[in-house]
């Protein structure tokens, strides 16, 4: 793969001789969303010793956010260790089995046992952990970034009120719909996989489960159910077309690339629950049917990555997890590619920061260490989509719609 070449503004000071004893002041650093992503950068660069970091959040305060059942492999959980996060904490079900199950005729009839090499979370625990560990005043929500300039040289970020704060680097964590992605990376647009993982929390479990579940009754569909804290929670993949999500969430995929409790309407419900009952075993149609908390997530793709850093006068902008490639969810790779590029910048910034490593090197490291995880789960996906018959693809019949 043909790496950009090291990165470095045209304008940029020599790189400063190594030494321990160098006394930089400290660098100002903006992290752009406040979700997974962006709270475990914050959580990571003040743990390194940065002490000048803000995290700006669109949302406001009372917003609902939130998902579901989130898989984190042993590299995210141990970047999680070293923050001194207890895994009880976000880890609710410790069961690392993961239990494949063929279905034909809503019956099942071959289950393979796979163990994950991870725990599951949810992104309510992990979000809790992580932002009731960031200092007071260090998170700042209802600010959302519009635009990136440079004024004086100086990276500078201009807020939807119009307000501005200078910064020497800003961190985009701001998720598959990134204003950074937009102003840095603008070829690079979201495309409707012709799917959508629709969601759901079961308040009360009609059985009991301990795993993770997947069913695979056939083409056009995929289940998964695990337990999280207050009983199941339940993805179903269909497919779907453009018009129909419309119709569904009230606007087309690239719009409503989440679709909150709010926007599922009585003819999602319908769309699903006919679905279960057609292609589930009873049991598991009973949990769909039984869930009122519901959201639904459409499938997007998007080209792989090529760099994750630009130079901003003499500051720098990166983007790291969704915002740089959101992945298919059944790459189970989104949460965890955000973890591990942002411990990765912050070795990057601490080399830099403390020792006087060259910046531009630095990124430029970073970058090609975790570039290509995310360029493999961004090609992983598709392939996952086509084996399971999801969204649309050649020579192929939609199933549903
Ligand atoms: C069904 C499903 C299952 C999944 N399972 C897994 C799994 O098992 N393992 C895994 O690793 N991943 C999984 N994922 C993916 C994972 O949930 C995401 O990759 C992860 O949550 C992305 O986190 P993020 O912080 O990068 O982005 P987001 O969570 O999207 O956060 C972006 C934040 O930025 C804010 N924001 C947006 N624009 C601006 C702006 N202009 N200014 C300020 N703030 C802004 C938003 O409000 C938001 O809070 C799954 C996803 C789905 C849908």
């Amino acid at each position: 793969m043909a790496l950009p070449p090291p990165i470095r503004p045209a304008d940029a000071p020599p790189p400063r001789p190594a030494g321990r004893s160098a006394q930089k002041p400290q660098p100002r650093i903006a992290v752009v969303g406040g979700s997974l992503t962006g709270c475990a950068a914050a959580l990571l660069l003040l743990h390194a010793g940065f002490t000048q970091v803000t995290i700006y959040e669109a949302a406001p305060d009372a917003a609902p956010r939130g998902g579901g059942l989130i898989g984190l492999e042993h590299p995210a959980l141990d970047i999680l260790d070293r923050l001194g996060i207890d895994q009880s904490e976000f880890v609710a079900h410790d069961s690392e089995t993961v239990r494949r199950v063929t279905v034909r005729a809503r019956q099942p009839i071959h289950t393979l046992r796979q163990a994950y090499p991870g725990r599951n979370t949810t992104w309510t625990l992990l979000h809790a952990a992580l932002a009731t560990r960031l200092p007071a005043g260090v998170l700042r929500t209802g600010r959302r970034v519009a635009a990136l300039g440079v004024h004086h040289t100086q990276p500078v970020l201009t807020f939807g009120d119009g307000s501005r704060e200078v910064a020497d680097l800003v961190v985009f964590a701001d998720g598959r719909t990134s204003t950074g992605r937009r102003l840095l990376d603008p070829a690079r647009r979201l495309r409707y996989a012709g799917y959508v993982a629709h969601r759901g929390h079961a308040p009360t479990p009609n059985q009991p489960l301990r795993d993770f579940l997947r069913l695979e009754p056939g083409p056009g569909c995929q289940y998964n159910v695990a337990p999280v804290p207050g009983g199941l929670d339940w993805t179903l993949y269909l497919t779907c077309s453009p018009t129909a999500y419309a119709q569904h969430f009230g606007a087309p995929p690239e719009r409503r690339t989440f679709a909150l409790p709010h926007h599922v309407g009585p003819a999602a419900r319908a769309h699903v629950d006919a679905h279960a009952a057609r292609l589930l075993p009873a049991a598991h149609a009973a949990i769909v049917h039984a869930t009122t908390a519901r959201m639904a997530v459409p499938v997007m793709d998007i080209d792989p990555p090529t760099r994750m850093a630009w130079p901003a006068g003499r500051g720098w902008a990166v983007l790291l997890g969704d915002a740089l490639a959101p992945v298919r969810p059944h790459t189970a790779r989104g949460a965890n590619n955000g973890i591990e590029q942002a411990a990765g910048l912050v070795a990057a910034l601490t080399q830099h920061h403390r020792w006087g490593a060259d910046l531009a090197a630095a990124l430029h490291g970073w970058q090609r260490r975790h570039l290509p995880a995310a360029i493999a789960a961004v090609h992983q996906g598709p392939a996952i989509g086509a084996r399971l018959g999801l969204g649309h693809h050649p020579h192929q019949a939609t199933p549903s719609t």
